[in-house]
Protein backbone atom coordinates (compact mmCIF):
# COMPACT_ATOMS: atom_id res chain seq x y z
CA UNK A 1 0.00 0.00 0.00
CA UNK A 2 1.12 3.37 -1.15
CA UNK A 3 0.26 6.46 1.24
CA UNK A 4 0.32 10.32 0.81
CA UNK A 5 1.14 12.00 4.24
CA UNK A 6 0.54 16.20 3.93
CA UNK A 7 1.45 17.40 7.31
CA UNK A 8 0.76 21.46 8.57
CA UNK A 9 1.55 22.53 11.96
CA UNK A 10 -1.32 24.57 12.53
CA UNK A 11 -3.63 21.92 13.35
CA UNK A 12 -1.67 20.04 16.34
CA UNK A 13 -1.72 19.36 20.00
CA UNK A 14 -1.76 22.56 21.77
CA UNK A 15 -0.42 24.94 19.18
CA UNK A 16 -2.61 28.77 20.09
CA UNK A 17 0.00 31.06 18.73
CA UNK A 18 1.72 32.13 15.44
CA UNK A 19 4.96 32.18 17.34
CA UNK A 20 4.71 29.01 17.87
CA UNK A 21 4.47 28.31 13.93
CA UNK A 22 7.02 30.86 12.95
CA UNK A 23 10.82 30.09 12.56
CA UNK A 24 11.85 33.56 13.45
CA UNK A 25 10.46 32.69 17.03
CA UNK A 26 11.52 30.53 19.79
CA UNK A 27 8.86 28.96 20.81
CA UNK A 28 8.90 27.27 17.01
CA UNK A 29 11.62 24.65 18.05
CA UNK A 30 9.41 22.86 20.33
CA UNK A 31 6.25 22.92 17.62
CA UNK A 32 8.47 21.36 14.96
CA UNK A 33 9.33 18.68 17.02
CA UNK A 34 5.74 18.17 18.51
CA UNK A 35 4.74 18.35 14.47
CA UNK A 36 7.52 15.83 14.06
CA UNK A 37 6.32 13.48 16.42
CA UNK A 38 2.24 13.56 14.96
CA UNK A 39 3.92 12.62 11.72
CA UNK A 40 6.01 10.05 13.27
CA UNK A 41 3.07 8.52 15.01
CA UNK A 42 1.00 8.27 12.04
CA UNK A 43 3.91 6.64 10.02
CA UNK A 44 3.64 3.99 12.93
CA UNK A 45 -0.04 3.48 12.61
CA UNK A 46 0.16 3.61 8.72
CA UNK A 47 2.60 0.61 8.63
CA UNK A 48 1.23 -1.22 11.04
CA UNK A 49 -1.86 -1.17 8.87
CA UNK A 50 0.00 -2.53 5.89
CA UNK A 51 1.41 0.87 4.44
CA UNK A 52 4.74 0.33 2.73
CA UNK A 53 5.81 2.87 0.70
CA UNK A 54 4.83 6.30 2.77
CA UNK A 55 5.46 9.86 1.04
CA UNK A 56 5.01 12.40 3.45
CA UNK A 57 5.03 16.80 2.12
CA UNK A 58 6.40 19.17 4.67
CA UNK A 59 3.28 21.26 4.01
CA UNK A 60 3.98 24.49 6.37
CA UNK A 61 5.05 27.83 5.53
CA UNK A 62 9.09 26.93 4.50
CA UNK A 63 8.13 23.09 3.61
CA UNK A 64 11.16 22.54 6.12
CA UNK A 65 9.80 22.06 9.19
CA UNK A 66 10.06 18.19 10.40
CA UNK A 67 13.19 16.78 12.41
CA UNK A 68 14.34 14.73 9.35
CA UNK A 69 16.66 12.62 12.13
CA UNK A 70 13.36 11.33 14.00
CA UNK A 71 11.49 10.61 10.71
CA UNK A 72 11.01 6.22 10.41
CA UNK A 73 13.49 5.17 7.69
CA UNK A 74 10.75 3.73 5.16
CA UNK A 75 9.89 7.38 4.42
CA UNK A 76 10.47 8.97 1.32
CA UNK A 77 10.19 12.89 2.25
CA UNK A 78 9.21 15.75 0.11
CA UNK A 79 10.65 19.19 1.59
CA UNK A 80 10.02 23.04 0.32
CA UNK A 81 8.25 23.95 -2.42
CA UNK A 82 8.78 22.94 -6.11
CA UNK A 83 6.01 25.90 -7.20
CA UNK A 84 3.22 22.98 -8.71
CA UNK A 85 -0.22 23.71 -8.46
CA UNK A 86 -0.44 20.94 -6.30
CA UNK A 87 1.26 22.46 -3.66
CA UNK A 88 0.34 20.81 0.05
CA UNK A 89 0.01 17.16 -1.98
CA UNK A 90 3.21 17.88 -4.39
CA UNK A 91 4.19 14.77 -6.75
CA UNK A 92 0.68 13.06 -5.57
CA UNK A 93 -0.59 10.85 -8.88
CA UNK A 94 -2.55 7.87 -9.82
CA UNK A 95 -0.23 5.33 -8.21
CA UNK A 96 -1.10 6.34 -4.57
CA UNK A 97 -3.41 4.32 -2.30
CA UNK A 98 -4.52 7.40 0.17
CA UNK A 99 -4.05 10.76 1.32
CA UNK A 100 -3.38 11.62 5.03
CA UNK A 101 -3.24 15.09 6.47
CA UNK A 102 -1.50 15.76 9.67
CA UNK A 103 -2.25 18.72 11.69
CA UNK A 104 -4.57 20.67 9.29
CA UNK A 105 -6.79 23.44 10.41
CA UNK A 106 -9.42 25.01 10.06
CA UNK A 107 -10.48 27.74 7.19
CA UNK A 108 -10.10 31.36 7.17
CA UNK A 109 -12.77 32.88 9.30
CA UNK A 110 -13.29 30.44 11.44
CA UNK A 111 -13.34 30.96 14.82
CA UNK A 112 -12.64 26.93 16.03
CA UNK A 113 -8.53 27.47 15.91
CA UNK A 114 -6.84 30.93 16.58
CA UNK A 115 -4.38 30.32 13.73
CA UNK A 116 -7.44 29.39 11.16
CA UNK A 117 -6.56 30.38 7.76
CA UNK A 118 -6.88 29.28 4.01
CA UNK A 119 -3.81 29.14 1.63
CA UNK A 120 -2.47 32.62 2.85
CA UNK A 121 -3.40 35.17 5.40
CA UNK A 122 -4.81 37.25 2.33
CA UNK A 123 -7.44 35.34 2.05
CA UNK A 124 -10.70 35.77 3.80
CA UNK A 125 -12.84 33.07 2.29
CA UNK A 126 -12.50 30.41 -0.72
CA UNK A 127 -15.99 29.18 -2.03
CA UNK A 128 -15.77 25.89 -4.03
CA UNK A 129 -19.44 26.00 -6.11
CA UNK A 130 -20.51 28.71 -3.55
CA UNK A 131 -19.20 26.28 -0.42
CA UNK A 132 -16.44 27.97 2.08
CA UNK A 133 -13.66 25.96 2.24
CA UNK A 134 -10.59 24.95 4.23
CA UNK A 135 -7.37 23.84 2.83
CA UNK A 136 -8.71 20.20 3.11
CA UNK A 137 -11.53 21.28 0.98
CA UNK A 138 -9.15 22.15 -1.88
CA UNK A 139 -6.61 19.08 -1.61
CA UNK A 140 -9.18 16.78 -0.64
CA UNK A 141 -10.71 17.54 -4.00
CA UNK A 142 -7.35 17.56 -6.13
CA UNK A 143 -6.38 13.88 -4.21
CA UNK A 144 -10.36 12.97 -6.03
CA UNK A 145 -9.25 14.26 -9.12
CA UNK A 146 -6.18 11.73 -9.28
CA UNK A 147 -8.77 9.21 -8.17
CA UNK A 148 -7.03 8.85 -4.78
CA UNK A 149 -8.97 8.94 -1.26
CA UNK A 150 -8.50 10.94 1.22
CA UNK A 151 -8.94 8.29 4.26
CA UNK A 152 -7.83 10.09 7.23
CA UNK A 153 -7.21 13.73 8.98
CA UNK A 154 -5.78 14.83 12.13
CA UNK A 155 -6.20 18.79 12.96
CA UNK A 156 -8.58 20.77 14.91
CA UNK A 157 -12.53 20.34 15.48
CA UNK A 158 -13.22 23.21 13.17
CA UNK A 159 -11.75 21.61 9.87
CA UNK A 160 -12.51 17.81 11.62
CA UNK A 161 -16.13 19.18 11.32
CA UNK A 162 -15.83 19.96 8.04
CA UNK A 163 -14.56 16.46 6.61
CA UNK A 164 -17.23 14.58 8.45
CA UNK A 165 -19.83 16.84 7.15
CA UNK A 166 -18.01 16.17 3.51
CA UNK A 167 -17.70 12.36 3.78
CA UNK A 168 -18.48 10.68 7.06
CA UNK A 169 -16.64 7.84 6.14
CA UNK A 170 -13.07 9.59 6.38
CA UNK A 171 -11.81 9.22 9.92
CA UNK A 172 -10.75 12.07 11.78
CA UNK A 173 -9.00 12.86 15.06
CA UNK A 174 -9.86 16.17 16.80
CA UNK A 175 -6.83 17.22 19.32
CA UNK A 176 -8.23 20.36 20.13
CA UNK A 177 -10.54 23.71 19.46
CA UNK A 178 -10.37 27.43 19.82
CA UNK A 179 -11.68 29.70 22.70
CA UNK A 180 -11.38 33.05 21.30
CA UNK A 181 -7.55 33.48 21.49
CA UNK A 182 -6.92 30.20 23.77
CA UNK A 183 -6.98 26.24 22.82
CA UNK A 184 -8.51 23.71 24.98
CA UNK A 185 -6.32 20.20 23.45
CA UNK A 186 -5.68 17.07 24.10
CA UNK A 187 -1.84 16.74 25.53
CA UNK A 188 0.43 15.74 22.65
CA UNK A 189 0.88 12.00 24.04
CA UNK A 190 -2.69 11.37 23.81
CA UNK A 191 -3.25 13.01 20.45
CA UNK A 192 -0.13 10.84 19.44
CA UNK A 193 -1.69 7.98 20.65
CA UNK A 194 -5.38 8.51 18.68
CA UNK A 195 -3.63 9.32 15.66
CA UNK A 196 -1.06 5.89 15.70
CA UNK A 197 -4.99 3.96 16.35
CA UNK A 198 -7.20 6.14 13.92
CA UNK A 199 -4.96 6.26 10.80
CA UNK A 200 -3.99 2.56 11.12
CA UNK A 201 -8.35 1.34 11.71
CA UNK A 202 -8.49 4.05 8.77
CA UNK A 203 -6.08 1.98 6.33
CA UNK A 204 -7.82 -1.13 7.50
CA UNK A 205 -11.34 -0.02 6.27
CA UNK A 206 -12.91 0.82 3.28
CA UNK A 207 -10.75 3.08 1.13
CA UNK A 208 -13.19 3.75 -1.67
CA UNK A 209 -16.00 4.67 0.61
CA UNK A 210 -13.94 7.26 1.13
CA UNK A 211 -14.08 8.85 -2.43
CA UNK A 212 -16.44 11.31 -3.28
CA UNK A 213 -17.53 11.98 -7.09
CA UNK A 214 -16.06 15.40 -8.20
CA UNK A 215 -18.64 17.52 -10.29
CA UNK A 216 -17.88 18.57 -14.09
CA UNK A 217 -16.71 21.97 -13.35
CA UNK A 218 -15.58 23.91 -10.63
CA UNK A 219 -16.67 27.82 -9.61
CA UNK A 220 -13.96 28.91 -7.46
CA UNK A 221 -14.39 32.03 -5.79
CA UNK A 222 -11.57 34.15 -3.41
CA UNK A 223 -12.98 36.87 -1.56
CA UNK A 224 -9.56 38.78 -0.28
CA UNK A 225 -9.41 40.76 3.15
CA UNK A 226 -8.42 44.15 0.99
CA UNK A 227 -10.32 44.96 -2.37
CA UNK A 228 -6.23 45.77 -4.02
CA UNK A 229 -5.99 42.15 -4.09
CA UNK A 230 -9.00 41.43 -5.43
CA UNK A 231 -8.06 43.92 -8.15
CA UNK A 232 -4.86 42.73 -8.60
CA UNK A 233 -5.23 39.48 -8.54
CA UNK A 234 -8.15 39.65 -11.04
CA UNK A 235 -5.47 39.52 -13.88
CA UNK A 236 -5.51 35.97 -14.13
CA UNK A 237 -6.49 34.59 -17.21
CA UNK A 238 -10.07 33.69 -17.36
CA UNK A 239 -10.84 35.39 -13.97
CA UNK A 240 -13.49 37.91 -13.22
CA UNK A 241 -13.16 40.86 -10.58
CA UNK A 242 -16.61 39.64 -9.58
CA UNK A 243 -17.12 41.97 -6.21
CA UNK A 244 -15.15 44.53 -4.30
CA UNK A 245 -12.92 41.85 -2.63
CA UNK A 246 -13.68 39.35 -4.81
CA UNK A 247 -12.66 37.16 -8.10
CA UNK A 248 -14.11 34.35 -9.63
CA UNK A 249 -12.70 31.28 -11.66
CA UNK A 250 -14.41 28.62 -13.49
CA UNK A 251 -12.29 25.68 -13.91
CA UNK A 252 -12.96 22.90 -16.23
CA UNK A 253 -10.81 20.38 -13.59
CA UNK A 254 -9.77 20.71 -10.37
CA UNK A 255 -6.46 20.38 -11.03
CA UNK A 256 -6.94 23.76 -13.32
CA UNK A 257 -9.00 25.41 -9.86
CA UNK A 258 -5.33 24.29 -8.04
CA UNK A 259 -3.18 25.99 -10.88
CA UNK A 260 -5.91 29.55 -10.20
CA UNK A 261 -5.76 28.93 -6.48
CA UNK A 262 -1.48 28.75 -7.30
CA UNK A 263 -1.38 32.17 -8.79
CA UNK A 264 -3.82 34.03 -6.60
CA UNK A 265 -3.29 33.23 -2.76
ZN1 LIG B 1 0.66 25.79 7.97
Amino acid sequence: MKLYISADIEGIAGITNWNEASPEHADYAQFRKLMTEEVVAACEGAKAAGATDIWVKDAHNTGRNLLLEDLPDYVTLIRSWSGSPASMLQDLDESFDAVAMIGWHARAGAEQNPLAHTLSLKVEQIRINGTPVSEFGVFSRLAEHYGVPTVFLSGDAGVCAEVKNYNPAITTVSVGKGRGPSTISLTPQAARKQIREGIEKALRGDLRACCIALPKNFTVEVAYNTPTDAYKFSWYPGAQHSGERTIKFEAPDFFEACRFLQFVT
